[in-house]
């Protein structure tokens, strides 16, 4: 087996069902040396090492993770098929999202995570709860450094779908999540917003924790459209530059 660098794992993201083929078992050795390919594509667009807009080469991606040229292009193509790389020419390159595309996402990552804070609200073990608690007082330490932010947000937001008890909303948050990696720069990264946004984490989990699906669903769509509000001024400041 070849062994695989591994940069910044998203907490729980797409856990890999498949082990590690035995020996002479030559397929099953590919299909995991193509879902780890994956893995690491997915990972280096979701931490930012790969932004909207580069090309990715299918050589120079062999190289840089020991990986044999076939599953990587096994995985250009998963993730071309995903839409999360798209064509230039004749060049694969990391998609971005237009306007439109960026408010569409919003809308149903808006929805989505208010349905998981209200099933939260329902579901979640008293456990799965002081998790949560204990991020948000985590995370309250953390605000300045928007790269950490960004990490610890994914955390709590994974643990929050988690806590959801519901594997099929899991995994459509799990695919808004990655397309949510196609943004080149994080809202948190505004000044002040890491702040506001640990506090409305906050406000989110005092409603899970007090049971009330209403609020809980309300703090989290609040939380969502803040982050869009926050992201349209980040956007409107690019244009300006
Ligand atoms: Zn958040």
């Amino acid at each position: 087996m070849q062994q695989f660098r591994r940069i910044g794992v998203d907490a729980g993201r797409d856990k890999g069902s498949i082990r590690p083929g035995s020996k002479g078992n030559e397929m099953k050795e590919a299909r995991s040396a193509q879902k780890d390919a994956y893995s690491l594509l997915l990972e280096a667009i979701d931490v930012g090492e790969f932004k909207p807009g580069d090309r990715l080469v299918e050589s120079d991606l062999a190289e840089k993770f020991g990986v044999s040229r076939t599953p990587i292009r096994e995985a250009l193509q998963r993730l071309e098929t995903q839409q999360l790389l798209a064509r230039d020419g004749r060049s694969l390159i990391v998609a971005s999202l237009d306007h439109n595309q960026l408010a569409e996402l919003y809308v149903v990552r808006a929805e989505l995570e208010g349905l998981a804070a209200r099933l939260a609200a329902q579901h979640a073990t008293d456990e799965e709860v002081r998790v949560l608690r204990d991020m948000v007082t985590e995370d309250k330490k953390v605000t300045g450094d928007a790269s950490t932010l960004a990490r610890a947000n994914r955390r709590f937001h994974h643990q929050l779908h988690l806590a959801s008890h519901n594997r099929f909303l899991v995994q459509q948050l799990n695919l808004v999540h990655q397309s949510m990696a196609l943004m080149e720069t994080t809202s948190l990264a505004v000044e002040g917003r890491g702040e506001t946004a640990m506090n409305e984490h906050a406000a989110i989990v005092a409603a899970i924790e007090a049971r009330d699906e209403d609020a809980a669903q309300r703090a989290l769509k609040n939380h969502i459209s803040q982050a869009f509000v926050t992201r349209l001024k980040l956007d409107a400041l690019a244009i300006d530059d």
